[in-house]
């Protein structure tokens, strides 16, 4: 089941390549209780695990965090070795998954086309893309960074229906601010996801640009979170470092409320 399509506050995290099984179980025991305080609050709150934990996180948080894949094949099956398709994460109920996460554009030659046909795979099978986009010190230094970003939406939903593009959440990441502490100011994250919400408001329309969410991404601490957040055109934060210890976790969350 996709996500509500309204552009409710979203928190998620992204584990990266951390954590064990038993890590895993041990944040998603302590952490299940934050899900009713972010559903009271109209937040929705999750994590992207690595595939090895989404099992045992999914079955201890139920339905009080989304649970998500950090990615997916744009395939259902066949000759892919180490490659995970939708309908396995969807069988042991994931819903979610993070796609063109810069980490795997650098090292794992990910393009924004392949990434529109693993839209398309996770739409088809009623499932949330958390698409991300940004731009590299050198690009922004050179003054390229809304060319850039551009570009990446614009094939990153090459092909998309109106309908399918809201269902989409976009997270500006400007590769600059990942795991570097050097986060973006607000002002730079709100003119990025302003500018996004009119490249959809050029591919489709007003109401879709109004309706899709836009987290921004790239060293979002619990003591930087509310700034972004009240921004108009920023609906969330992806998380990396700072959702990992599950204090700090509770921490992005009661500061956002
Ligand atoms: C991320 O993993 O997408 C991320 C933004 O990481 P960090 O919060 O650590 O910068």
């Amino acid at each position: 089941m996709l996500l509500d399509k309204m552009r409710k506050k979203f928190l998620l995290g992204n584990w990266k390549m951390n954590k064990t099984v038993a890590e895993a179980k041990e944040f998603a025991n302590e952490a299940k209780s934050l899900g009713d305080i972010a559903k009271k609050n109209n937040i929705d709150l999750g994590v992207c695990a690595p595939f090895i934990d989404l099992i045992d996180v999914k079955n201890i948080v139920g339905d009080s965090l989304i649970v998500g894949a950090q990615n997916c094949h744009y395939l259902e099956k066949g000759a892919f070795t180490g490659e995970i398709s939708c309908e396995m994460l969807k069988e042991i109920g994931i819903n979610l998954s993070i796609i063109g996460h810069s980490e795997r554009r650098e090292y794992d030659n990910e393009t924004s086309t392949k990434c529109n046909l693993k839209i398309k795979a996770l739409l088809k099978n009623e499932m949330t893309p958390v698409y991300c986009c940004g731009e590299s010190l050198k690009t922004y230094e050179e003054g390229k960074t809304k060319d850039f970003v551009k570009t990446q939406i614009v094939e990153g939903f090459k092909d998309l229906t109106k309908l399918d593009a809201e269902k989409v959440v976009i997270a500006y990441e400007p590769i600059w601010a990942i795991g570097t502490g050097k986060s973006a100011s607000k002002e730079i994250a709100e003119d990025m996801c302003k500018f996004i919400r009119n490249i959809i408001k050029d591919l489709y329309d007003e109401d879709a640009s109004n309706n899709i969410r836009i987290l921004y991404g790239g060293s979002v601490k619990p003591n930087n979170i509310a700034e972004y957040l009240s921004q108009p055109d920023v609906d969330g934060a992806l998380v990396g470092g700072a959702s990992l210890k599950v204090d700090s976790y509770k921490e992005l969350l009661t500061n956002l409320l």
